[in-house]
């Protein structure tokens, strides 16, 4: 779908997303890993014992595209009770918050293969039948899918239409009697060679877009073959083509002709989950890479003693402390909302909209992080890193994908501000205000700096400074471009990148300074990584934000900006190098990711 298109689909005023930019939090208001219940963390334990014992033993007999064992494992979750966190008791769920939720995709993903059967299951079939379901649709077939009696799969895509996903050809067309005749081919849909239900977008009478629920055994329903992929071997992907498929009337989910709205807010709760997914898989990478470099010995001693290992080290635990501390926070966002909710499918639905912003955010920080730390990690390998021997190899070509499936990247970083700029014009956010006030700060001299800071203080202000270009790009370009802002797809992704780093390292920052507050025995370890995440922070945000101005404006107007810029951020190095080496020492000391 076009990204414009989808940015002005939300319907959702204003709230309480996207408030971060416009407000300042306090620490004890976010959700971070610190405030994990006993009832989180024993099921986190489950989950993590699950996937050793039964799934990474395993992983060669999923490559091996053995779906029989995929759907006994999928049965094990079930008895776990992993399936139904997200589905009410009344259809056999547990009905917990996201943060369980959080808790499990985190886990699930030391075996990126079977974090995509799981998503398909837990996450994508069920999600639009708790959201849009009728009571007899939910009755029919959620208890089915907590229990894995049937498995699920979420088909949308199609060879003509991924990202422009409205634009499928896939038709439904009305019968007589009321029912339905469906004919079109889905691809690349996950869990597709062995799925029993899936929720099929098609085209209503032609030409509205529509959600159905469609059983596999339905005659006309066929799986072409499995694609031959670059990663994710242990992952069913196939088309999905349905011949002239007989759909009785009451198939039909959510409203005809709004298929967009069950597909996006799948996609909006999926995006959050996969960032999950995406950060549990760094932690893990993180423990194999220590592992690995505290075992191999060059020139006499550990790999890990050299300050080049020790920096990616670092580098990965400060960046895996950013990613996780956003998700959490956006865990705790999306409880918040839903606890003061009335928690039925709409309310669901307008939840995951209020924060889809963060979730986007989520999905490409997060995805993008893990790219990063499986890179580094083939590299602590060295030659191990790039044969099959080590799971090094492996991580890094399964996790390939998710920087192009649930959105790709591109069209998550066109969401972000595409979506703010709408709340901004339709009223519900400050935006044009804030941008406006900005303008005037901007001409009056900052205050100095006293000398004898708090601990943090320093990243505390360049955090707000953050905010402060992020609020003076968007502005700038909505004052330059105006309606055509849509069309401006570089600008768009340069403040993608500046709202991502304002995010990321406002939500790090509370974390750590929650952890000081607390006296917690890590706090200086959380210190070391959010100095770290704000201080290369402001090289990013200041590089965007000057592309984005030399894009925008040129001769007097771009200078002045660029003062502008300069004023806003002025920030004093901090020596990263000795601050990458702590947490380097201490992810050594600890054999994994520490915080
Ligand atoms: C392993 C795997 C599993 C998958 N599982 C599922 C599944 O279960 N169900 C399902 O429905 N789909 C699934 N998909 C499909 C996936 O969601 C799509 O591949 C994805 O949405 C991208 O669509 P596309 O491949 O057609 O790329 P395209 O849309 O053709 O994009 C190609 C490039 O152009 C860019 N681009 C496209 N449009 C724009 C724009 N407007 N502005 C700027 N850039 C743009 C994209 O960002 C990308 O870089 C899966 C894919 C894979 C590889």
């Amino acid at each position: 779908m076009d990204p414009a298109k989808e940015a002005m689909t939300s319907t959702t005023d204003i709230r309480k997303g996207a408030s971060w930019l416009f407000e300042d939090s306090e620490p004890a208001a976010i959700f971070t890993p610190e405030k994990l219940t006993d009832e989180h963390r024993l099921i986190a334990r489950t989950t993590e014992e699950f996937v050793t014992k039964e799934v990474l033993p395993n992983v060669d007999r999923l490559e091996a595209k053995d779906w029989a064992l995929a759907r006994e494992l999928l049965h094990r979750c079930a008895e776990l009770g992993l399936l139904g966190v997200s589905v009410p008791e009344a259809y056999g769920g547990l009905d917990l918050d996201k943060a369980t939720a959080l808790v499990i995709v985190e886990r699930i993903a030391r075996s990126a293969s079977f974090a995509t059967a799981f998503g398909g299951q837990a996450n994508l079939c069920s999600l639009p039948l708790v959201l849009f379901g009728t009571e007899e649709q939910k009755a029919t077939y959620l208890p089915k899918l907590v229990s894995a009696e049937m498995i699920g799969a979420y088909a949308l895509s199609e060879t003509g239409s991924g990202s422009d996903a409205l634009a499928a050809k896939t038709r439904a067309d009305r019968q007589s009697d009321g029912s339905w005749r469906l004919n079109g081919e889905k691809m690349w849909i996950s869990n597709g060679g062995f799925a029993d239900l899936l929720i099929v977008f098609a085209q209503a009478d032609g030409d509205k877009f529509t959600a159905f629920i469609v059983e596999r055994a339905w005659p006309g329903v066929s799986t072409g073959k499995e694609e031959h992929k670059m990663g994710l071997h242990g992952s069913s992907t196939t088309p999905v083509v349905f011949q002239d498929v007989p759909l009785p009337a009451d198939s039909v989910l959510g409203e005809i002709g709004r298929g967009h709205k069950v597909a996006l807010n799948t996609l909006n709760y999926g995006r959050f989950s996969l960032g999950g997914m995406c950060m549990g898989g760094s932690r893990g990478a993180i423990d194999d890479a220590t592992k690995y470099a505290t075992e191999r010995r060059q020139f006499g001693q550990p790999i890990a003693a050299f300050g080049a290992i020790k920096h990616k080290l670092g580098e990965m635990t400060a960046r895996t402390y950013a990613v996780e501390s956003l998700v959490y926070r956006t865990a705790g966002l999306l409880d918040a909302a839903i606890a003061a909710s009335t928690r039925d499918g709409a309310a669901l639905a307008a939840a995951f909209e209020e924060y889809a912003i963060e979730s986007s955010i989520a999905k490409v920080a997060c995805s993008e992080t893990l790219d990063y730390v499986l890179d580094e990690n083939v590299q602590i390998h060295g030659g191990n890193g790039f044969v099959k021997d080590y799971d090094a190899e492996r991580y890094y070509r399964d996790a390939r994908v998710n920087r192009i499936f649930e959105g790709t990247n591109e069209i998550n970083r066109l969401l972000i501000p595409g979506m703010l700029v709408r709340r901004g014009l339709k009223g519900g956010l400050p935006l044009v205000a804030a941008a406006k006030r900005l303008q005037d700060e901007i001409l009056t001299p900052s205050p100095l700096v006293p000398d004898d800071e708090g601990v943090l203080e320093a990243e505390r202000r360049t955090v707000t400074s953050f905010k402060k270009v992020a609020l003076a790009v968007l502005g700038t370009a909505m004052q330059t471009y105006g309606e055509k802002l849509n069309d401006e797809q570089e600008v768009l992704s340069y403040a993608a990148d500046i709202l991502i780093d304002v995010y990321a390292a406002e939500s790090a920052l509370l974390r750590a300074q929650a952890a000081i507050a607390a006296g917690h025995p890590d706090a200086a370890l959380h210190a070391a990584a959010v100095r770290i995440v704000v201080n290369d922070g402001a090289q990013r945000v200041e590089s965007a934000a000057r592309n984005a101005f030399a894009a925008i404006a040129d001769g007097d107007t771009l200078r002045t900006l660029l003062a502008a810029l300069r004023r806003m951020l002025k920030v004093t190095p901090v020596n990263t190098v000795a601050l990458r080496r702590q947490l380097a020492e201490a992810v050594c000391a600890r054999g994994g990711y520490i915080l």
